[in-house]
């Protein structure tokens, strides 16, 4: 009961008596006379809690280390560098956010925005402060125009997905209607923003316009989305099919071979929308060679999609499955639902692709291999990933026309394996990524390195230009834009395009 109370500050009068004798004076002196934050060097946990609670709307909820739930409310898919997250702010109304992150400037304490806790680069371990938890924040309502939907700043895919299918709908992002629609950036409408500052501010045409470019491929470095509105469209089929494919190794030239030729250059068909591949040492198969996994996924018909599968078909597999299922479900067969993402501390490495060199593949799969029988404990969770999305709706969008440099890369590659806690496998885990890494890029000798921003691993060798694109202007622009929306920097720890100078304060526990 104790601890309920502590955390969930839930009714007005309780509210208004603390403001009343909040013992901060928040705003004796107006903000813009403020010139830097008062700081306020031994405020410890608890102290925060009764001085911010009060301020929040009911609901809104405050976990401190000591909570039973504390565990729960932090995990990370990547334990490897995790942010030192020291209390847990959790906003019940998007108007709480500027609240927060006023009273964190008021304390000169650094504050970090989470969703779902998927962002595993290491730049998020520079992080100590207060981590405001969207969770609570998943509304999605579609608009009256049936065009558009508003969706909170804590939505995550499996609601969305679910929510829109339900209601006839689908929309975009970097998955399986890319083909069709693009990125999620390129369906982007309108943004309510907190600024670093806590001011909130409109994001769109026709406000903070130049804000609204930036933010669509690096949005992360300037502010904390609380609502946006976002294109949706009819769904078109009841269905998807799937079609899943174990081979072995002989078979893998071939394979690329095919692949390569279905993606022809980002020419591949829109409703083909996905293909995953999987590379591992699937033990109940060989215990000394890795097993091809591969994945595909159509919007559509049975027939068509075999149609357009035949050469995949005609590769003879260990093992073949399909079927056919509503679009919420064709993750589970995809291996890319909830179930598949198990927390751990991954070293990673990560590459956009144009097409596949074969060679490569080859030397990427012999080093696994090699490793995999070096190294037994990383071989048990070690994967190459091939993400091939269709990429029409995506390259049909001005490349200029928004942060994202990437359009010319089709496929996405990356290397994960997870370090045993408590091992000291944590140096041959990133040497092993490094290596893939090396040669991929070798494979493709006349292109720069290039990263997708939300897979950017922090790795050193992962320069900022091959994330936010290697024209200068690119971070020419998205700088003047920093000193213009976030002066201070606050928005720092996750893929930044200005780095951190400078030591986290600590709050004193
Ligand atoms: C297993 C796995 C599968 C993936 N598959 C895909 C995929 O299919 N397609 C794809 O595009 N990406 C994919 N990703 C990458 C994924 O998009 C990134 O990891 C992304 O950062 C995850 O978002 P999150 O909310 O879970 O992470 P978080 O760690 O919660 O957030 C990531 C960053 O965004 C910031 N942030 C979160 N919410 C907001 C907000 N409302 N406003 C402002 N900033 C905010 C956080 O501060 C943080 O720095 C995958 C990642 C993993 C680990």
């Amino acid at each position: 009961m104790a601890a309920i109370y502590r955390r969930i500050f839930c009714g007005i009068a309780l509210l208004q008596a603390f403001v009343a004798s909040s013992p901060l004076p928040l705003d004796t002196m107006p903000r813009y006379f403020q010139n830097t934050p008062i700081t306020r060097r031994q405020v410890s946990v608890s102290q925060i809690e009764h001085e911010l609670g009060p301020l929040l709307s009911p609901n809104s909820a405050i976990f401190l280390p000591s909570d039973p739930e504390w565990a729960n409310v932090n995990e990370r898919w990547n334990t490897l560098a995790p942010p030192d997250i020291e209390i847990v702010v959790q906003p019940a109304e998007e108007s709480d956010v500027p609240i927060i992150v006023r009273y964190c400037n008021d304390n000169s304490f650094e504050f970090l925005a989470v969703n779902r806790g998927h962002g595993f680069t290491t730049s998020l371990g520079t992080f100590k402060g207060v981590q405001i938890d969207l969770k609570q924040l998943t509304a999605i309502n579609i608009e009256k125009d049936r065009k558009s939907a508003l969706f909170q700043g804590g939505a995550w895919a499996r609601e969305v997905i679910g929510t829109l299918w339900d209601r006839g709908y689908v929309t975009s992002g970097h998955g399986r209607y890319e083909g069709l629609y693009g990125l999620v950036a390129d369906n982007i409408i309108h943004l309510n923003v907190v600024l670093a500052d806590g001011s909130v501010i409109s994001v769109n045409k026709t406000s903070h316009n130049d804000l609204l470019w930036a933010m669509k491929g690096a949005g992360h470095n300037f502010g904390i989305v609380t609502s946006f509105k976002l294109k949706i469209y009819p769904k078109k089929v009841e269905t998807w099919h799937y079609h899943n494919y174990f081979w072995t190794q002989d078979k893998l030239e071939t394979v690329f071979e095919e692949l390569n030729k279905i993606q022809d250059h980002g020419k591949s068909p829109v409703l083909l929308g996905s293909s995953y591949g999987q590379i591992y040492m699937n033990q109940s198969l060989s215990k000394t060679e890795a097993i091809l996994w591969w994945t595909f996924a159509y919007a559509g018909a049975a027939s068509e999609a075999e149609n357009i599968l035949r050469p995949f078909n005609q590769i003879e597999a260990i093992s073949e499955e399909m079927g056919d299922v509503p679009y919420p479900d064709i993750v589970t067969p995809q291996n890319t639902d909830i179930a598949s993402c198990g927390s751990a501390a991954y070293a990673i490495s990560t590459v956009l692709l144009q097409t596949y060199n074969i060679t490569a593949q080859r030397q990427i799969y012999d080093l696994f291999n090699r490793n995999a029988a070096l190294y037994p404990e990383l071989a048990e969770t070690s994967r190459l990933y091939y993400e091939g999305y269709a990429v029409k709706g995506m390259q049909a969008v001005a490349s200029a026309s928004t942060a994202y440099p990437h359009r010319d890369e089709n496929h996405l590659a990356f290397f994960a394996t997870a370090v045993p806690k408590g091992s000291d496998l944590s140096d041959p885990a990133k040497t092993w990524a490094k290596d893939s890494w090396d040669l991929w890029n070798a494979g493709q000798p006349t292109r720069k390195p290039a990263t997708y921003v939300n897979y950017a691993t922090g790795n050193q060798y992962e320069l900022l230009e091959s994330i936010y694109g290697y024209e200068s202007w690119r971070l020419e622009r998205l700088r003047g834009l920093k000193n213009k929306y976030d002066p201070n920097n606050r928005f720092r720890f996750f893929v930044p395009i200005v780095a951190a100078d400078e030591e986290p304060k600590r709050i004193h526990g």
